[in-house]
């Protein structure tokens, strides 16, 4: 299958998006400004079509503030603790560009950057690699962090993002994909059914930083172990929905360390689309677009403006705040050691 290229440019940037199609008439694009999935088109029980990512029409959408649609995020998704950590003696200062935190790699991310693309019509489908070296202090992480994505169209309907990366001295890393999905295509993730396999999540504190307990969801809204309908738990009654106005919590997933496992399900009634999520990753992300209007009106794809709860993110990654939290798997790489995370979004009906 081809790989189509078309050339963006806009503020004196010029990038590439890169559009995807496998044998099952799936398309992705990725546009290599923030290596960002820029849309995923999967079609429905009747065959039609719906692009299920959230994004903008072009590149000038991407080069303004927006909440990280469909990035690349590093050197570490989500927040670290008032920007800070220790490694190896020394004390590290980051960007607090969330409230009193860091989060997301800081304003110059790799969201930011724009990266090199090479495209590759793989035996198991099309594929684009991505690479970006981070110099050594970038965002006020330590060492050289050389970065390798690669996004894969299968044809057996999985888009697969496979993540590498080493350093040239010790660090910490913490990568994943930002894709807002809404599997409607349109309007919010009220009717979606959700399902994760997760007996564990990281309650938060005001700040949106982990208390460090891994509490159960017995018992709890927290707890979507059998699938169940977003829309009512955004309602529940709950302190820790409350602090966040909806979910925004990482989950423990049920899975041994490092194995590739199923996480997530989800499911649109009426369109019958379905997304599998799997990882190798220790969490999961549930954030259900809860701050998606409070920062001010994004208007997305076709000049539409993307209402609170419009979309859910998935983020597969190691806990937040890994770095300042001991008893949390570790997030530090050492020169001569190999980060890999693959996470794979496999589409369907239902
Ligand atoms: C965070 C949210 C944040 C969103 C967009 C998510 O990963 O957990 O708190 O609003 O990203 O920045």
């Amino acid at each position: 299958m081809p790989i189509i290229e078309t050339a963006v440019r806009a503020r004196g940037v010029e990038a590439t998006i890169y559009t995807l199609r496998n044998a099952g008439g799936l398309e992705a694009e990725i546009l290599t400004y923030g290596g960002t999935l820029r849309a995923l088109r999967a079609p429905g029980r009747d065959g039609q079509m719906a692009d299920i990512v959230l994004g903008f029409d072009d590149l000038e959408g991407y080069l303004g503030p927006h909440p990280y649609l469909g990035s690349l995020i590093g050197r570490y998704a989500n927040r670290i603790r008032a920007g800070r950590f220790s490694l190896g003696g020394a004390t590290y200062t980051l960007a607090v560009n969330n409230g009193p935190n860091h989060l997301h790699g800081g304003p110059g991310g790799f969201h930011r950057v724009l990266w090199e693309a090479q495209p590759l019509d793989a035996p198991d489908g099309p594929s684009l690699t991505l690479a970006y070296s981070s110099p050594d202090g970038e965002e006020g992480y330590p060492g050289r962090l050389s970065v390798v994505v690669s996004y894969t169209l299968t044809d057996r309907n999985d888009l697969r993002i496979d993540y590498e990366a080493r350093a040239d001295r010790e660090t910490v890393v913490n990568l994943t994909n930002h894709a807002y999905f809404n599997l409607a295509g349109e309007g919010t993730i009220h009717g979606h059914e959700l399902q994760l396999a997760a007996s564990r999540f990281l309650p938060i504190d005001e700040t949106s930083i982990p208390l460090g307990e891994l509490r159960s969801v017995v018992g709890t809204p927290f707890d979507f172990r059998r699938p169940a309908l977003i829309g009512p738990r955004l309602e529940a009654d709950d302190p820790q929905i409350r602090l966040a106005q909806g979910f925004d919590h990482c989950y423990v997933i049920d899975k041994t360390p490092g194995e590739l496992a199923f996480a997530a399900r989800v499911v649109e009634p009426e369109s019958g689309r379905t997304l599998e999520v799997y990882t190798t990753q220790p969490g999961v992300q549930l954030y259900t677009g809860n701050f998606l209007t409070a920062e001010g009106t994004i208007v997305g794809k076709g000049g539409r403006a993307y209402p609170q709860y419009g979309a859910l993110c998935l983020e597969t990654q190691h806990f937040p705040d890994s770095p300042n939290q001991p008893q949390f798997p570790s997030t530090v790489l050492r020169p001569g050691e190999h980060y890999r995370q693959t996470t794979v979004y496999r589409l369907g009906v239902r």
